[in-house]
């Protein structure tokens, strides 16, 4: 059936600002077919859908996380990063059961859904239960096995075959598959050359995490004598565009190389806090016109998946340390969780907007909630007031997959069971 959404303010994007428009909104097969009433062919027929003082805008994209690592929220905190990471997480994620995978990906995108994502790009672990998982939900995903070694070929072969035999199995028009080698401290520069080949040849798109800490970068200065980002311009993984996570470390000409290539970063304020890493030059990345988007990055290391936090975080942040009141604006921050996503993931048009052609990934954001009333400013209110508990239904690919605060793909009980 197509949908006809009636009396909601629209948020819509032009010439690089966003606005609300209060117009009706046209969906066929998945697709924004008309903003407004123009071009409907009289012969269709419509749901229609009642949506006065909702305001609707594009789904939130959240372009860094590891879904599969629901189970490990709230497991080890407030410990030092490597204590973190090498004592506590690793041996537990060595406990991680497909099983317990898969259910930690419908929990998070249950609470993807009841804050506002409809897009997430995942690093993870266990073959197929990703892209199971986000099919059963109706989730748009961007797949990408963690790949790690010395030799693509030799020591890595094993995870890039599984990268590849899964996105051969599961891809489909929502579900879509990225290279990903894990990091320049579990990767060699030859591997990072290999893996560039290999997305050139096969038309994929490439994520990894990028100078999340300190360490990371003088342990790298200490092998290579460049820094992480060097090393991934020099081995060709910046060309054609990166999505490049953290990025909190920058040197010298690091972010004149990430400009130079057209490679997006995802900023992860919340982990990269959390962990103690600092805070990437977010203000020094805009400055330069790079490609900023946001993640959350997984449970683990957040410990949330909630994007409308994360915004705001963003923005605080960033206005706080540089003492800049302008920094990072409600507008800047807006652009970065949708239209930026969808330039990152080369689906400029067709994702994170609403217009005619744009695929109908939509949220509805109820405006009498008490946190965003009286609209002053709802641009505003969606950065700094918004805490997620707003969006009242949620629509992918043209299809409601929570209505009323319901969900409606995912059962929750079986989920909590197996990961509790
Ligand atoms: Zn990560």
């Amino acid at each position: 059936m197509n949908i006809r959404i009636r009396g909601a303010k629209l948020l819509i994007y032009r010439e690089g600002t966003f606005t609300v428009e209060e117009k009706d909104l046209y969906i066929k097969d998945g697709t924004i077919v008309s903003v407004g009433s123009e071009n409907i062919d009289p012969a269709d027929l419509w749901e229609d859908v009642h949506a006065e003082n909702r305001l609707v805008m594009p789904g939130l994209i959240n372009m860094h996380t590891h879904a599969y690592m629901t189970c490990l929220r709230n497991y080890a905190d407030d410990i030092p990063f490597a204590e973190w990471l090498f004592d506590r997480i690793d041996p537990a994620e060595a406990q991680i059961t497909p099983e317990k995978a898969y259910a930690s990906n419908l929990v998070a995108f249950a609470e993807m859904f009841l804050s506002g994502t409809t897009t997430y790009v995942d690093m993870h672990m266990f073959r197929g239960m990703s892209p199971k998982a986000a099919e059963a939900a109706g989730i748009r995903a961007y797949i990408g096995r963690g790949l790690v070694g010395g030799d693509l070929y030799k020591d890595g072969l094993s995870r890039f075959e599984e990268a590849l035999s899964e996105k051969e199995e599961y891809e489909s028009d929502t579900i879509k598959f990225t290279l990903a080698p894990h990091a320049i401290y579990t990767c060699s520069p030859k591997f990072y050359e290999q893996v560039s080949e290999e997305a050139e040849k096969r038309g994929l798109l490439k994520q990894t995490h990028l100078s999340e800490s300190r360490t990371e970068l003088s342990d790298c200065l200490k092998q290579y004598g460049k820094s992480p980002v060097e090393i991934m311009a020099e081995t060709g993984f910046l060309e054609g565009g990166a999505i490049l996570a953290h990025c909190v470390q920058m040197q010298g000409r690091d972010i004149a190389l990430i400009k130079g290539s057209g490679s997006t970063v995802v900023t992860n304020p919340a982990s990269n806090a959390k962990l103690g890493n600092g805070f990437a030059p977010v203000t020094g990345f805009v400055k330069a016109g790079v490609n900023l988007c946001l993640g959350t990055d997984g449970p683990a290391s957040n410990n949330t998946q909630n994007m409308f936090r994360e915004m705001s975080l963003l923005s605080l942040i960033h206005k706080g340390i540089t003492e800049d009141p302008t920094a990072l604006s409600a507008q800047e921050v807006l652009a970065a969780v949708t239209v930026n996503a969808a330039k990152a993931l080369k689906m400029e048009g067709k994702l994170g907007i609403i217009k005619e052609g744009a695929l109908a990934d939509l949220i509805f954001i109820d405006l009498l909630s008490p946190s965003l009333f009286p609209q002053n400013n709802i641009v505003s209110s969606l950065c700094y007031s918004a805490s997620g508990s707003e969006v009242s239904d949620v629509i992918i690919n043209g299809k409601f997959v929570m209505k009323d605060r319901k969900l409606l793909t995912i059962d929750l009980t079986e989920a909590f069971h197996v990961i509790s």
